[in-house]
């Protein structure tokens, strides 16, 4: 997998692994376009990096950006659905200028019941990946997770979430 220009894989300083620019992005500046696979339930994969595109319909993220890491108040938004010939697409793009040196992040949610503990750090911060309006859970996460942006066009469905999927949203 070749590296993708203007990006690096870094430790992150939120979480597990993270993504920063390696130069400057002008917002609105396309960042990268995802190479992901698209796959459907009943079929079974690794949600793990899977962003939902629609209920049972996720776009599983294999390159560097499968590493961007969510944020509260994110500096990228992703856009994704599935074209009229059936292929996958994701893009990232800049929702503010963004420097070198800066950790991307984009602001992605989980289903309640495999919400996580957010550490963003933002002022905003909701205090877990989850879908706005729903009420994080009392047990641990167990079962699939997919990432389901919150803002991008294409990306939103019903709120129900790939536990059926999993989302498709970036964890670190
Ligand atoms: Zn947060």
């Amino acid at each position: 997998m070749p590296r993708l220009k203007g990006l690096r894989v870094v430790r992150s300083r939120i979480e597990g692994f993270g993504v920063v620019a390696t130069r400057r992005f002008k917002r609105g500046a396309v960042i990268a376009d995802v190479e992901g696979v698209l796959w459907r339930t009943p079929e079974r994969r690794d949600d793990t990096w899977s962003l939902v595109l629609d209920d049972g319909v996720f776009f599983d993220m294999v390159d560097q950006t499968r590493w961007v890491n969510h944020s509260c108040d994110p500096n990228v938004v992703i856009e994704a659905g599935v074209t009229q010939r059936g292929h996958g697409w994701a893009q990232l793009q800049a929702l503010r200028d963004i420097a070198p040196g800066e950790e991307l992040t984009f602001d992605y949610a989980f289903d309640a019941a495999v919400a996580e503990p957010c550490r963003c750090g933002a002022a905003g911060c909701r205090g877990w990946i989850i879908a706005p309006g729903l009420t994080p859970p009392t047990d641990k996460p167990s079962s699939a997770r997919g990432r389901r942006a919150t803002t991008g066009r294409s990306t939103r469905g019903p709120s129900r979430s790939p536990l059926a999927r999993a989302s498709r949203a970036s964890r670190g």
